[in-house]
């Protein structure tokens, strides 16, 4: 980081000694894991640079943007559309936590055998170590897993927070579900933003989002090329950083990088020789600086070659139709897309075991990586199914349930190497 934000960070009430510890570990973490990469596609230096000022240059954005009047809308799950949030000119940005510094804070409020992603968060929150939590006027949570749905009734005490019901069902009356709290929410974001949400406000907000979604579905879809022309880590870090960026500037970026790519494959410049095993991971989703278990399968001589997650293609496939001449057409038209994100809290949910296959033929992937974080019950228990489905289509599975400690790399590197030889052509 250029700049010294210890004045910013001290204002906006962080405990700066803890969050010193989280910055090291993210340096240490990023240097070790992707600048250690070779033959990166030019364009990820604006990755690097954002990296670095993740906690800095991107939070005084976010500060600036509220002395503008604005609102900032924090979030957890890609159900909750950030078109109505742009709609209402507000900057919605993704909380999530990879990192298992502030567990101990959390636990004085969670169970101990709480997921990972959940914990992180909570503890980014009350060990006051993230300044997006600081920095936003309201916290987005939604109904779906059991953990999260009770997290969210201890959280509600703690922070300005708003619920989000979502179906766990894919039939009419779940869809109406999801577009009635659709509704309400537009209304709550106008009542927080004191901005009325038009037809071509929600309109140009539909516009923004699927045009960062087409941007990295561009890169994403090149990595079907042997060789693929860019690591799995870094179209992760694509992913990633999708929900704290700028939309527009970050689709920019992502177009230039989708660019450079395109001349690679026509080049036939890859990261990884045609003869490297590829490798779809499938299942919760990782956020930043969880970058574990990408690390661990492409230091042991593979390639990833695809996300089936909501850090991933989840979040990016199918985009949302800006026809209609009324704010209540284009809520169904945001209801139609999201209501087919495939995520492990709805059952049944054969749509994404069909999917995960349809990516790894489509990617031409040798074999699939299942993640589960540990205590996830939904990708956990679905994780078998995943496995019958794949067996049927003969494509190789590694089910990996893991947390955010390095206590298993020793026992993951064994693990991810054997299969890596295993999936070998
Ligand atoms: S895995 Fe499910 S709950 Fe988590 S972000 Fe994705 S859709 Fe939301
Ligand atoms: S990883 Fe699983 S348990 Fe954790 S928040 Fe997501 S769905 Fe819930």
């Amino acid at each position: 980081m250029g700049e010294d934000w210890k004045p910013m960070w001290k204002e906006l009430g962080l405990d700066l000694k803890a969050h010193d510890e989280l910055l090291s570990v993210l340096v240490k973490f990023y240097n070790d894991i992707f600048m250690s990469q070779k033959d990166r596609p030019q364009g990820m230096v604006y990755f690097d640079f954002v990296m670095s000022e993740v906690h800095g240059l991107r939070i005084k954005e976010l500060l600036d943007a509220k002395a503008q009047g604005r609102k900032v809308i924090a979030t957890f799950c890609v159900y909750i559309p950030e078109e109505i949030a742009l709609a209402a000119d507000a900057v919605q940005v993704g909380l999530c936590g990879g990192a298992e510094i502030g567990f101990n804070v959390a636990e004085k409020y969670l169970p101990r055998n709480t997921c990972s992603l959940i914990k992180s968060f909570f503890g980014f929150s009350q060990a006051k170590i993230c300044p997006y939590f600081e920095a936003s006027d309201i916290v987005v949570g939604e109904n779906t897993c059991d953990g999260k749905k009770k997290a969210y009734e201890i959280f509600k005490d703690l922070r300005n927070l708003y619920v989000m019901d979502l179906p766990n069902m894919k039939h009419d009356l779940g869809r109406e579900l999801l577009k009635n709290e659709y509704l309400k929410y537009l209304q709550m974001i106008e009542k927080l933003t004191g901005k009325k949400i038009t037809v071509e406000s929600l309109k140009k907000g539909i516009q923004i989002s699927n045009e960062k979604r087409k941007a990295i579905s561009r890169v994403m879809d090149l990595r079907k090329y042997n060789p693929t022309p860019i690591s799995g880590k870094d179209g992760l870090l694509i992913n990633q950083v999708a929900f704290y960026d700028d939309p527009i500037r970050f689709t920019a970026s992502v177009n230039k990088i989708a660019d450079e790519c395109e001349k690679r494959v026509k080049e036939h410049h890859g990261v990884a020789s045609k003869e490297t095993p590829r490798i779809l991971v499938s299942g919760c989703p990782m956020a930043v600086p969880n970058w574990k278990v990408p690390h661990v399968i492409e230091t042991n001589g593979a390639v990833i070659v695809g996300e089936e997650s909501c850090v991933g293609m989840r979040n990016i496939r199918n985009l949302v139709s800006d026809k209609g001449n009324t704010v209540d057409q284009l809520v169904d038209n945001l209801v139609d897309r999201y209501f087919k994100i495939d995520c492990a809290v709805f059952t049944p949910n054969k749509d994404r075991l069909d999917h995960i296959a349809q990516m790894a033929k489509d990617l031409k992937a040798d074999g699939v990586v299942h993640y589960t974080l540990q205590f996830c019950t939904p990708y956990n228990m679905e994780s078998h199914l995943v496995e019958n489905t794949l067996s049927k289509a003969g494509i190789p599975l590694l089910k990996i349930e893991t947390d955010y400690s390095m206590e298993d790399m020793g026992q993951l590197n064994t693990r991810v190497q054997a299969f890596v030889e295993m999936i070998k052509k």
